[in-house]
């Protein structure tokens, strides 16, 4: 059976950079089902469905041919056939994504394929619903999160490094809907598992919150440090 590392949490909590370090460091492969919901909302704004129309989203969910693979160890995610990474991380999608994932159509499809991932492979995956829903039984179940202030700082610092003039307040406020959203949807709601371990990554280096959960696995696995 295929070791399963969960990790879930609220946006701007370092699940991604975290999951990556992990991954490197413990050779699994990483999986980003955020950017799985990303490319489904990614194609919604390509065919202009509203974000509140959920029929036509029922109707569309079927062509959207969402597949994963590996380029040197780093997750590529493609729309019928084409590569649509780099398209992924804007504002934009991030809320169009917020918003189609409390779709029940969106979510059965994306999990069956998160699901089918991780039967064969040892993963450490990312999300809002990993350890309750996708992979209850995976043998490590992080929550992940930090204060709303230093996720949105950070954010902000990462759009200033990429030449962007982001707003602090927007961030913040963006943040705070989203959160709302993905914790008070009808299905999968992001929650801590019962059995998942809380980390609260501010105030710590990414390096110190990977030690921190890296020694949760070790002790998982039954290996030494
Ligand atoms: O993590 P990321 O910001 O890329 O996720 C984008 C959106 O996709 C989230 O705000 C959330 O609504 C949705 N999502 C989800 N379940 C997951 C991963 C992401 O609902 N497992």
């Amino acid at each position: 059976m295929a070791f399963n590392i969960a990790i879930d949490g609220p946006a701007g909590a370092g699940k991604s950079t975290v999951a990556k370090a992990l991954a490197a460091r413990m050779g699994y492969v990483y999986v980003d089902t955020g950017a799985m919901y990303r490319a489904m909302a990614y194609f919604f704004l390509q065919k202009e469905i509203g974000k509140e129309d959920e029929s036509a989203i029922i109707g569309a969910v079927d062509g959207a041919d969402v597949t994963i693979r590996y380029e040197n160890g780093t997750q590529q995610v493609f729309l019928n056939g084409e590569n649509v990474t780099g398209f992924l991380r804007t504002e934009e999608v991030g809320n169009m994504a917020s918003q189609t994932s409390v779709y029940p159509a969106v979510r059965k499809k994306l999990v069956a394929l998160q699901q089918k991932l991780a039967k064969t492979t040892d993963v450490i995956m990312d999300g809002r619903d990993i350890g309750t829903c996708v992979l209850p039984d995976a043998q490590v179940k992080i929550y992940l999160t930090a204060s709303t202030q230093t996720r949105a700082k950070r954010r902000f610092d990462e759009l200033l490094a990429k030449g962007e003039m982001p707003d602090l307040k927007q961030i913040e406020a963006d943040i705070k809907e989203r959160d709302y959203r993905d914790m008070h949807r009808e299905m999968s709601p992001l929650m801590q598992a019962d059995d998942a371990l809380l980390v609260d990554s501010s105030g710590l280096s990414v390096d110190e919150v990977v030690a921190r959960i890296a020694a949760i696995v070790d002790e998982r696995a039954g290996r030494e440090p």
